[in-house]
């Protein structure tokens, strides 16, 4: 019980202009008493309604979902621009709020209409928007949204009702920032690269341990963002962030993961790098800043809610307050990355691993106990409500575990041009070959390949050993050409080369160039086996060799003759090789 009820009634302030607010501008939630989340269809309405009633705010869809629901984004700028060329010429910091991309997890909405409307229609918060743009997503996973019911998060204390964490296609939308299978994703990457926000907020609910923060985020800072960024990050925006909303009343803390969940906070705090798939992570590979916000579940709705716009107004007013700053930042990471990947070919992470360098963190938890349980059999954890502040290790260094280097250009054989269509949404400027033309390529071949058993994601994932080596290739007209000198060159790196953990290629985009579809008959590979032997004196010695020294080998009839077709001309070049090319 404890759970839902003590952790409760921590002290904060609401800065809601609640009791001046007229009746008709109150939201769902506040009429509930904080306890309920207004649908799709009337949430959509309150949004349109404070475009209509002010000259500073436009709604616009910019998508639709697998069950028809429109995706809307709404603009607010004082300046009036509302389109990305005229925000763009402002120069004011474009910041991207998206809420409901999980929508079972969703207090940035309800936080974005009380926050527009002290914005547009009290004033109370009308200077707020006097140095930036705001474009706010009020619901992204519209369809899982309408997957209303009490019961869709059975950690989470409230709304009394809520949406489903995935989409109607069952996909988890925050898993498919780079592959972008859902439609959904395909018009926000467009709205995206479109828009190109200077800073990107992306608001959750958090799972995991009992704590008393209120509120956790995490922002990209180490080695898979532009370095400068990331110490813009670390030592300008995080601490502004932390302390703005801890004057607002509430507590606020990294990202919680525990270094050994059994043995809970005394074991330390793990910080890592976020895959590009994950939000956060796939603004770095674009070069921006972002906020993931997690506030915790088992706080109620209201609390939620309003710790949720304490970031976000810490947020925009960093951005207002300092907005050459940040657009200049950005403009320099997408100048440098160029620079220091493309031309000067430093070698960009893909793989990014915690070391065991270790610092230390004040952890604001809750005692607790390890119980025998006699449900599972087991111990069970037993969270008391009193407060234990305790420093503990904190492992929050982050290093490249694996690279790649970038190549003058990739080449897409024209019929992959479903590669070229997600590259497209990324923002990537894509060309094509008018005539034939000549390249020194490197192309990858893969050995040991290794399907997933379980679908992750709708998708077989692949894992494999490769070898490359080079080549002089005629490229046909038609042939796609990726030049990586351009601002999307880490988008480009991490789609496309095999190691990276967010490829196409290990999403299994590519699984049918591992399918052998030609045989042999056994009477018909003997005879060939038999010339070859006869005609060729290289493989007679490796053959017999092989016979000598490899049982399995000796004493398998089709791994014998296999070894023959393997090195006849009858075999599939293509087998296992990667048709995408690197242009060195
Ligand atoms: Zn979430």
């Amino acid at each position: 019980m404890k759970l839902f009820f003590s952790a409760a009634f921590s002290i904060f302030f609401i800065f809601s202009s609640m009791a001046q607010t007229p009746e008709e501008w109150l939201t769902k939630f506040e009429k509930t008493s904080y306890l309920e989340t207004a649908r799709y269809e009337e949430s959509i309405a309150y949004f349109q309604k404070l475009a209509d009633a002010s000259e500073y705010a436009r709604m616009f869809t910019f998508g639709t979902s697998p069950q028809g629901r429109k995706l809307w984004c709404i603009v607010v700028s004082k300046d009036k621009a509302f389109n990305s060329v005229n925000a763009k010429k402002i120069r004011k910091p474009i910041i991207l709020i998206e809420n409901g991309i999980h929508s079972g997890e969703i207090e940035g909405k309800d936080a974005s209409m009380i926050l527009l409307r002290d914005i547009l229609i009290t004033k109370e918060k009308e200077n707020l928007i006097d140095s930036v743009t705001l474009l706010i997503v009020p619901i992204f996973s519209v369809d899982g949204h309408e997957r209303f019911r009490a019961y869709n998060r059975i950690n989470q204390n409230g709304p009394v009702e809520m949406g489903w964490r995935t989409t109607a296609q069952n996909l988890n939308l925050n898993r498919d920032w780079v592959k972008a299978d859902a439609p959904e994703m395909q018009a926000m990457l467009k709205l995206f690269s479109t828009w190109l926000p200077d800073f990107f907020i992306d608001t959750h609910t958090t799972d995991g341990a009992d704590y008393q923060y209120n509120i956790t985020y995490a922002l990209e800072k180490y080695s898979n963002i532009y370095k400068e960024t990331g110490e813009w990050v670390k030592e300008k925006f995080t601490p502004f962030l932390v302390r703005r909303v801890e004057e607002q009343g509430f507590l606020i803390a990294p990202y919680v993961a525990f270094r050994d969940w059994g043995k809970g906070f005394e074991s330390g705090i793990v910080d890592w790098a976020a895959s590009p798939r994950l939000s956060e992570g796939y603004a770095a590979i674009q070069n921006r800043p972002a906020l993931l916000i997690e506030t915790h579940m088992m706080k109620p709705y209201k609390n939620r809610v309003f710790s949720t716009m304490a970031a976000l107004v810490a947020s925009i007013e960093y951005a207002g307050d300092n907005p050459s700053e940040l657009i200049e930042l950005n403009e320099r990471a997408d100048l440098n990355s160029v620079k220091q990947i493309s031309v000067e070919k430093e070698y960009m992470p893909v793989e990014l691993a915690p070391t065991e360098k270790v610092d230390t963190m004040l952890f604001k938890g809750f005692k607790f106990e390890n119980q025998p349980s006699n449900i599972s059999g087991a111990t069970k954890i037993v969270y008391s409500d009193e407060n234990i502040d305790l420093t503990v290790p904190f492992y929050n260094d982050v290093h490249s575990s694996d690279s790649v280097s970038a190549p003058e250009a990739y080449l897409i054989p024209q019929e992959w041009n479903l590669i070229v269509d997600r590259l497209l949404l990324h923002g990537v400027v894509v060309d094509t070959l008018k005539e034939e033309r000549e390249f020194n390529v490197t192309k990858f071949k893969f050995s040991d390949v290794k399907f997933a058993q379980k679908p992750y994601e709708g998708r077989h994932r692949v894992n494999f050993k490769f070898e490359t080596f080079k080549e002089k290739v005629k490229a046909p007209a038609g042939t796609f050409f990726i030049p990586t000198n351009q601002r999307t060159v880490r988008v480009i790196l991490h789609s496309l080369e095999p190691k990276s953990d967010d490829s196409f290629l290990k999403w299994g985009f590519f699984n049918s160039i591992f399918e052998q579809k030609e045989y042999f008959e056994s009477y018909v590979m003997e005879k060939v086996a038999e010339e070859m032997l006869a005609n060729n004196p290289e493989i007679k010695k490796e053959f017999e060799q092989k016979l000598a020294e490899d049982k399995s080998f000796r004493e398998s009839p089709d791994a014998r003759l296999n070894f023959f077709y393997e090195r006849s001309p009858y075999m599939d070049e293509k087998l296992n090789v990667y048709p995408v090319m690197k242009v060195e």
